[in-house]
């Protein structure tokens, strides 16, 4: 038997930042279920691991890997299961999604629609499963690769934007409903990170002004200290914390106002 620290469900862990949050974690001394449609890349991923944090199969700790397309209900019925039996799962980092920067006009509905059911369907689904577990644990961490086009939709692609604008908005909603059960919910928003996202959404990342693109290792690191900060929204990138805090805080204003009998004067003739 090893003792760990609990096993860490990472999707979309092939590579980018996926695979810095399965260094990561691992260094913690965490197990590991690493999870993509590249069992190659997976598998690299996985050596480099026991490379470098001297990972064995029975001592120390253990990485295992699934291949499947989240895209699909076969794959993603193989991961939900796997979150539905393996009692050591102790955290769930919803990463896999793929984005585009392409206007609508120019976009494929197919693809678009292929784009919603990995970055929204594939995190709500395996959501639903890990929640009641670890309610029932009364332990849990999930964590929602969201991106900063949940605040700014029209930066890419506004399907793109909407399926991390759902992550942002779940998530928001689970903080609420999952207080004190001892699940704990962060929703990290990188902005422009240096991986192969932007080569698949169509702009690879060399085009965009290197001041802006963060390794993702530095990514990484920082949500990660969110995360030990309890933070429940992490946005590496953003110097001011106070402009996260103020756009809470408009919405706490208006909240209580947005639902009346009566339709506002001015739209009353
Ligand atoms: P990446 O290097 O392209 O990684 C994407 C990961 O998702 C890969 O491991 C990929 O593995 C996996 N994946 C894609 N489609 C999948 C499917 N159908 N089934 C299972 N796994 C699938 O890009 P990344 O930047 O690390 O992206 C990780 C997350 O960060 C994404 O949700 C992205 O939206 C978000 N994000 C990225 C940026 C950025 O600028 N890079 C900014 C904000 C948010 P396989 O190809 O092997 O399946």
């Amino acid at each position: 038997m090893t003792d760990t620290k609990g096993t860490v469900l990472i999707t979309g862990a092939s590579s980018g930042i996926g695979a810095i949050y399965a260094d990561r974690f691992a260094a913690r001394g965490h197990d590991l279920i690493l999870v993509a449609r590249n069992l190659g890349r997976l598998a690299d991923v996985a050596a480099s691991l026991q490379e470098k944090h001297g990972v064995q199969v029975k001592h120390g700790v253990q990485v295992k890997t699934i291949a499947a397309d989240l895209g699909s209900e076969e794959g993603l019925r193989a991961v939900d299961t796997v979150l539905a039996e393996d009692h050591t799962i102790t955290h769930l980092v919803n990463n896999a999604g793929f984005g585009s920067a392409a206007p609508l006009t120019a976009a494929d509905v197919g693809e678009m629609q292929a784009m919603v059911t990995i970055n929204v369907t594939a995190p709500l689904r395996l959501i639903y499963t890990a929640v009641p577990r670890f309610i029932a644990r009364g332990k849990g961490t999930i964590i929602n690769i969201s991106s900063i086009v949940a605040i700014g939709p029209e930066i890419l692609n506004g399907v793109y934007g909407g399926t991390k604008s759902f992550l942002l908005a779940f998530s928001q909603s689970l903080r609420k409903e999952l207080a004190g059960t001892g699940v704990n919910v962060q929703v990290v928003l990188p902005g422009a990170t240096g991986t192969k996202f932007w080569d698949v959404a169509g702009l690879p990342a060399s085009n965009l002004p290197t001041e802006w693109v963060m390794s993702a290792a530095d990514l990484v690191d920082a949500a990660l200290l969110g995360l030990d900060r309890r933070e429940f929204a992490t946005i590496p990138s953003l110097a001011d914390a106070s402009e996260w805090d103020a756009w809470e805080a408009s919405r706490a204003v208006m909240l209580p106002h947005l639902s009346n009998r009566e339709p506002a004067e001015r739209y009353q003739r």
